[in-house]
């Protein structure tokens, strides 16, 4: 900016739609300007190239400003409108190069697929302007609530994780950057049990939670500790065993049979972690007695459990009510 000089507003002002993530609104402000997102990101950043930055998490106030003052939008709501907005709530770390616990990346993380932007194909369909929602990225919201289906996360052609910013957008619909399919015709199965899901949306909102047997915990340790019960049924050898004492039903068995085990709880899709992450937080009940009564009757001893360094018990084993508590950044740093 010039100073004392005020930055001409673009032609292109949208205004960011209800709930809608920053880089999506970038996005749609770079093509109402003529615009592909890079471009526009080379104007906003003197000359700087996006690459795969994800800019919901990484985008810097001083852009945002910049953004802001030709605009007209405050950068305040530009900021409301990234991941970072849960820092504190659902994590703790200022580290730039980890991974966030619930917020893996969008497209890469180092060389791996990261599925970070998940999106609702009837949603998308329903929009005037198609967008992506800020709640489409955490790894707890596996379906849409409004339309009763599983989320995608993918594209439904050739599997390519979702880039924002790199994203095609036409007057109607969004494709994939990669081979050019619509994201609307992504599959849209029907989803039922939002009960888990509800439970961790509604933590995000407390300072606090209350850990039903054990008192009220930190919002960042309550997160970690769920994320260490999903670690525990989505890989290692003590998945099998607890995913057969946590199922309901034959119906529930014999789906939790089809999930592959994975170290990795970052690479499930998400009709697959609806259902491991529901397992999970039954192990919350009454903590942290069910936990341990679970264990012992998956044939998992306490002295494995504590070998284990992403241990529930350990996390747990001094008094945290209420006690400000940095995260493992071993457990929260990328596999
Ligand atoms: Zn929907
Ligand atoms: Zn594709």
């Amino acid at each position: 900016m010039n100073a004392g000089r005020p930055t001409p507003l673009w032609p292109g002002r949208p205004r960011p739609l209800p709930g809608e993530t920053f880089s999506s609104w970038f996005s749609r402000t770079a093509w109402s300007n003529g615009l592909t997102p890079n471009e526009l990101y080379g104007v906003a950043a003197n000359g700087a190239q996006i690459h795969s930055r994800d800019l919901d998490r990484l985008a810097e106030r001083p852009l945002l400003i910049r953004l802001s003052a030709a605009t007209g939008i405050s950068a305040d709501i530009l900021a409301d409108a990234m991941v970072t907005r849960w820092a504190g709530h659902l994590y703790d770390t200022e580290e730039r190069h980890i991974r966030l616990p619930w917020l893996p990346s969008v497209g890469t993380e180092r060389t791996r697929p990261s599925f970070g932007q998940q999106f609702c194909p009837l949603c998308l369909g329903e929009d005037a302007a198609p967008y992506f929602r800020l709640g489409w990225r955490l790894y707890f919201v596996t379906a849409c609530r409004r339309h009763r289906v599983y989320l995608s996360d993918r594209c439904p052609s050739c599997d390519e994780p979702i880039q924002p910013l790199k994203t095609i957008r036409t007057r109607i619909d969004l494709e994939c950057h990669r081979c050019g399919s619509s994201l609307m015709a992504a599959p849209a199965a029907p989803a039922e049990d939002f009960f888990t899901q509800a439970r961790l949306l509604s933590a995000t909102g407390q300072d606090e939670i209350d850990l039903p047997g054990y008192g009220p915990i930190q919002q960042p340790l309550f997160f970690e500790l769920v994320l260490r019960l999903l670690r525990l049924v989505a890989g290692g050898s003590f998945a099998r065993p607890l995913r057969a004492e946590l199922a309901e039903s034959a119906d529930e068995l014999s789906q939790l049979a089809a999930i592959p085990i994975r170290a990795d709880p970052y690479q499930f899709e998400p009709r697959q972690r609806h259902l491991l992450i529901a397992l999970a937080a039954r192990m919350l009940d009454d903590w942290p007695h069910r936990f341990h009564a679970t264990c012992e009757a998956a044939g998992v001893s306490r002295w494995q459990l504590e070998r284990t360094s992403r241990s529930p018990m350990t996390l747990l084993k001094k008094d945290h009510r209420g006690e400000k508590q940095q995260p493992n950044i071993a457990m929260i740093s990328p596999n």
